[in-house]
């Protein structure tokens, strides 16, 4: 056998046996052969992992043990699953809500996953002696959710999704939030702390910043969102802890200065990075991939409106023009830009371009390249675009089959 498959399988045999002599002793052991291959190893798992980490306050072992199962799940970890559903049980996790997780999980880490899951469920439960009687949620009601968080939350869904992915959006208002985050066997709150345990250990940051706001309404605490990320940096990793950081330091500040809808005269508004989702390009303005994030729009007097688009190598806007002018500033990047009867030019980031009011034109990502630029109009009669037909892979070829001869060594 190889040292590292040796080194692999002591591992598995490390967590689980540690996790069962745990319940016997009441202290985690390194098995012996685990501290004859790597002491350092062992000392960390008994005196840092189990001796501290999971002693911290400000999270329940309870709490601890379905942030563990969740990251193991998610994360298709299932060597140790089988240690910590049993040390979740013990540490008071009931039988239901750990497969009500199971369910949960399943949407948001995939079937396959949760399948897996079951199958090490039913072995624990089986050896425990815990009956299929004891899974079943007393209550078949459904949890009512915040009316208005909700209507809020399905609006942004129909208009970010439903208008490119309609079955998406259909299934993610009816079944997800409109069934399974209502469903008894498990509490909003522990839902949450699942769904952020499982994106945060499979690195699905875009949709962190929408959970880890709804954990707060939920009930969850800034002091246990952030023992829970700490936990995830032994479970998951480090990066993926790290790349949650900022994240949380924006939903914490979301929580102290709650964004009316309305700001009072005089005050400054932020409209805080990450707090909205982001847009999708309307197919039929753009061609491949465009995101919009940041978006704002000024109230009369001021008319200014815009925001921090971003396209995908090839990706380009249709033709258009704007009826005040459009600035462009490109963050990062390489872009084209072409108003009509015009060459293709060329854009990069720091560049700063003018369009001129109701010249026809185009801007976009070269064909190797993404770009994202802040795009920024002032609106006549409440508008700012007039959009025209797409532009042409031929006349969008025009610059790609230009710049290859320029660049011929
Ligand atoms: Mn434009």
């Amino acid at each position: 056998m190889k040292m590292t498959a040796i080194l692999a399988t002591a591992l598995t045999t490390m967590i689980g046996g540690a996790v069962a002599q745990e319940r016997q002793t009441g202290a985690v052991k390194a098995p012996a052969d685990v501290r004859h291959i790597t002491p350092e190893l062992a000392d960390y798992t008994e005196k840092l992992l189990f001796g501290q980490v999971w002693e911290r306050p400000g999270l329940s072992h309870r709490d601890r043990s379905v942030v563990t199962v969740a990251a193991l799940i998610a994360g298709g970890k299932t060597a140790q699953l089988t240690g910590h559903l049993n040390r979740a049980l013990d540490n008071g996790v009931k039988p239901g809500e750990l497969t009500a997780a199971i369910t949960h999980l399943a949407f948001y880490s995939g079937w396959p996953n949760a399948i897996s899951a079951v199958t090490i469920a039913k072995d624990v439960f089986d050896k425990r002696g815990i009956a299929q009687s004891d899974l079943v949620a007393a209550a078949d009601e459904r949890v009512k959710l915040d009316a208005k968080s909700e209507a809020r939350r399905a609006a942004s869904v129909d208009r970010a999704v439903g208008t490119v992915i309609p079955g998406l959006a259909t299934y993610t208002n009816d079944v997800l939030f409109g069934d399974l985050w209502r469903r008894p066997d498990l509490s909003p709150r522990d839902r949450s702390l699942v769904t952020i345990s499982s994106l945060i250990a499979t690195g699905e940051a875009a949709q962190l910043p929408f959970h880890l706001s709804r954990g707060i309404d939920n009930g969850l605490t800034k002091t246990e969102i952030s023992e829970t990320i700490t936990h995830l940096a032994f479970y998951a990793g480090w990066p993926k802890a790290m790349s949650a950081v900022p994240l949380a330091k924006a939903a914490f500040e979301g929580v102290q200065s709650p964004a009316p809808a309305r700001k009072a005269e005089g005050e400054v508004e932020i409209l805080r990075s990450g707090s909205q989702p982001d847009s999708v390009g309307a197919p039929e303005n753009f061609t491949g991939k465009v995101r919009v994030g940041s978006r704002f729009q000024r109230t009369a007097p001021a008319r200014i409106s815009g925001g921090i688009v971003t396209f995908e190598p090839g990706a380009h806007t249709a033709w258009h023009t704007h009826p005040l002018g459009q600035t462009l500033i490109v963050v990062t990047g390489a872009g084209l830009v072409q108003h009509e009867g015009g060459n293709i030019q060329t854009m990069s980031a720091g560049d700063v371009v003018w369009i001129p009011p109701g010249v026809k034109h185009w801007h976009g990502a070269s064909a190797s390249s993404g770009m994202i630029h802040i795009a920024i109009a002032e609106a006549q009669d409440g508008k700012s675009v007039d959009w025209l037909e797409k532009v042409t892979d031929e006349q969008y070829r025009m610059h790609h089959g230009a710049s290859q001869l320029k660049m011929k060594p």
